[in-house]
């Protein structure tokens, strides 16, 4: 069962979160499976879009925000773009377009960043939009302090974290055919909450930025937490991995969050917002689909449901708002 763990370390700024997806992860790669159109993930792929679906989970559980964290890679090599989100309820979906060829033991560069153009992209989306608003997104190159490229998402969004929260952060993440797994460290802001979106008073980032690199027990508990291996990660139980990492700690731990209230898969995915994408097709690319094709199909890229409509459908969804019919399908 997929489960997420919180704790605290006793009268230290410092706290920390484990996330291990077992079947919320399992479904993501079996619904791409069975999707006839792609087949499975080449396992490098597998194994960071594992890595994003964990991170996700951490950065929502991580934040106070009612919305959708979304995280993405815009790739410039086979592949072209990775999405995680997830949502306050912890629900999480996943997906990514492969183009391409890639070696068995590709990494990141060789993936998203072949000709230097990958960037990682965190996007906030609030529940309650208000009309006209733009969701908060911040956007982070794949390269490091001295131009190097990066060669693992934990380092893309270490850095990240600390550029928009001005708090250190370790990430330790991990993914296989069977299990994602992440572990976050981060240092307590000086006072209040910090949030990705940075929207606290100028004194409180001073302050905050002031202490980075600089808090000994949170730079001790880095050092400990980076010393967990992939295989750790992915094989042991979080109290197991909690033990051999702080035995010399004094951890507050949270009531873990699993089953009903723990990570899962949804797809949020329906067939009104089908119906608005081919409305933003434009009549003409929708009426030369049907006349090729005698209908327009569509598949959701996260949970692989098919959407099909004829031409009814279709001229439905093209009627002007106010002539619909009652019951029509298309919502606005
Ligand atoms: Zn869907």
């Amino acid at each position: 069962m997929s489960e997420l763990h919180k704790f605290l370390f006793d009268g230290m700024p410092v706290r920390g979160m484990i996330v291990r997806l077992t079947d919320a992860w399992q479904e993501i790669l079996a619904r791409r499976a069975s999707n006839t159109a792609t087949g499975a993930y080449p396992p490098p792929v597998a194994e960071l879009l594992g890595e994003m679906t964990a991170a996700a989970t951490l950065m929502q559980a991580n934040i106070k925000f009612n919305g959708a964290l979304i995280l993405q890679i815009f790739g410039d090599g086979p592949v072209k773009i990775a999405v995680a989100e997830a949502k306050p309820d912890l629900s999480l979906r996943a997906t990514a377009k492969v183009a391409g060829e890639l070696p068995a033991d590709a990494r990141l560069p060789d993936m998203v960043n072949v000709g230097n153009k990958g960037r990682c992209a965190i996007t906030l989306d609030p529940k309650d939009k208000l009309p006209g608003s733009t969701p908060y997104q911040g956007v982070v190159p794949l390269f490091g302090d001295r131009g190097e490229k990066l060669e693992r998402l934990s380092e893309v969004l270490q850095h990240y974290m600390l550029q928009s929260e001005q708090l250190d952060t370790t990430l330790v993440l991990a993914a296989d055919d069977k299990v994602a797994a992440g572990l976050l460290i981060q240092r307590l802001p000086v006072k209040g909450e910090a949030n990705l979106e940075g929207t606290s008073g100028s004194d409180h980032d001073q302050a905050n930025e002031d202490q980075i690199g600089r808090n000994e027990d949170y730079n001790r508990i880095s050092i400990l937490a980076s010393s967990l291996t992939r295989d750790e990660l992915l094989t042991l139980d979080v109290d197991t991995i909690l033990r051999r990492l702080f035995w010399e700690e004094k951890l507050l731990r949270f009531e873990p969050q699993a089953g009903l209230l723990g990570p899962h898969f949804a797809c949020t995915c329906g067939r009104n917002r089908v119906a608005n994408m081919i409305r933003g097709l434009g009549q003409e690319e929708a009426q030369g689909i049907l006349a090729e094709r005698g209908d327009i199909e569509v598949g959701c890229d996260f949970c692989g449901k098919q959407y099909r409509f004829d031409a009814v459908d279709a001229a439905q969804i093209f009627t002007a708002p106010g002539d619909q019919m009652p019951g029509s399908a298309v919502v606005q």
